[in-house]
């Protein structure tokens, strides 16, 4: 005879729940399927030039080239990936500190797999550690720290009314923090909203958090977006002056223009060459239990740019390139109306715009214009011939 354990159904695929689709995919999805052909889609997250186009770098073509004809073996390479890949990229993010030998890098999937190989470690470090995250962020980082199974709490960072950073709410917040909390940073070019620290709330934030003893996680994805390579590394760089022990997640995607090739890295300091070995230790035996090992091709190709002066030099033309439409396209949308003029004073790919939720949905039906419900829109998302359309539109809904 049967007993109820066995006649009880068991549970199957099938009754795996419903998920909750990602709104940012949902609305990419939208856009795609909208016919009208003067659509603008400033939802989706990669920089498009004055064309409209995601174009692949010329240095980047020219380093497949060579990669294809010189490339000896496929081998695997093991858990680090890429190691020159990790070692040409120091000088670039560390700067001054690209010869210190407590810190280590590694080649990881992109700047997600990077920040889940970080918070791994972590994990590793302490089950219970605390992650403060500010308020709004990159609407992936929650999931990631919540996958990884660490609890996360809110601090305050933007202010929708007056577009600027909460600095002081920010700073009362990471005052009350515990030692071993960790604190997630946006390095550069904040996602979403293009309010970045400056140099002087830098130097206040790594203040409080080497004297409370917090562990900074810097999360880097858009380096020479903003000012410029060295610039834009400011912040992660002094807080490895003034901290111990510091995690960065660093992203080539955006500024090799590779987003498909999935190109990271994570970078550790400790307090000494043998803590940060045994460290990186954990973080192989991590990206082993992963993906074991990082996909080769994007980071290979960057290496051959990084190792060579005059590719580097013509990607850093390229890069400023890009730069410089982010930064004109905004000052053009700041020119639009004064409502529109903090846009100018921001950095990167992202900014909000003060609209509610009825009034994003009402760009999209009216004028095909797709941004996330949050506001948040990608000012390199559209052509350059379609900006004043786009402008129109905002300031006719600002109006309405
Ligand atoms: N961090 C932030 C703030 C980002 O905006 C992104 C990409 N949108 C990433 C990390 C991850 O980048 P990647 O595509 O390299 O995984």
């Amino acid at each position: 005879m049967l007993d109820e354990t066995t006649t009880a159904r068991a549970r199957g695929l099938r009754d795996l729940p419903p998920v909750k689709s990602d709104s940012l995919l949902a609305l990419i999805a939208m856009a795609a399927a909208d016919s009208r052909a003067d659509k603008i889609d400033v939802g989706v997250g990669v920089f498009r030039d004055a064309s409209g186009q995601t174009p692949i770098l010329k240095v980047m073509k020219q380093a497949e080239r060579i990669l294809l004809e010189s490339q000896p073996t496929k081998a695997y390479l093991g858990s680090a990936g890429d190691k020159r890949f990790a070692e040409l990229l120091r000088p670039i993010l560390l700067g001054e500190h690209a010869k210190d030998e407590r810190i280590a890098g590694v080649q990881t999937p992109g700047g997600c797999g990077a920040l889940r190989l970080g918070f791994e470690l972590i994990r590793t470090m302490n089950p219970d550690a605390r992650v403060l995250v500010g308020t709004p962020t990159w609407p992936n980082h929650a999931p990631i720290i919540r996958g990884v199974g660490l609890p996360m709490v809110e601090y305050p960072y933007y202010d929708r009314d007056s577009h600027q950073v909460r600095f002081d709410a920010m700073l009362d917040a990471l005052g009350k923090a515990r030692a071993g909390d960790v604190v997630l940073l946006h390095g550069v070019c904040h996602n979403p909203t293009g309010a970045d620290l400056h140099a002087q709330q830098w130097a206040e934030v790594t203040r409080i958090v080497s004297q409370r003893g917090l562990l900074p996680f810097v999360d880097i994805a858009y380096q020479g977006f903003g000012r410029g390579l060295d610039e834009d590394a400011a912040g992660l760089r002094g807080l490895l002056s003034a901290c111990d022990e510091v995690i960065a997640a660093q992203s080539c995607d955006k500024n090799f223009s590779v987003y498909r090739d999935r190109v990271g890295s994570l970078f550790v300091k400790t307090g000494s060459a043998d803590a940060t070995a045994t460290a990186m230790a954990h973080v192989f035996q991590r990206a082993r239990e992963m993906w074991s090992m990082p996909p080769d091709h994007g980071a290979a190709a960057v290496r051959i740019i990084l190792d060579d002066p005059r590719l580097t030099a013509d990607w850093q033309v390229e890069l400023d390139a890009m730069r410089d439409r982010i930064n004109s396209v905004r000052a053009r949308i700041a020119a639009a109306d004064p409502r529109l003029a903090y846009i100018g004073q921001q950095f990167g790919m992202f900014s909000m715009l003060p609209l509610s939720t009825e009034q994003v949905v009402a760009l999209r039906e009216r004028h095909a214009i797709y941004m996330a419900d949050s506001g948040r829109f990608n000012v390199v998302g559209m052509a350059d011939e379609a900006i004043d359309r786009f402008t129109g539109a905002v300031v006719e809904a600002l109006d309405g």
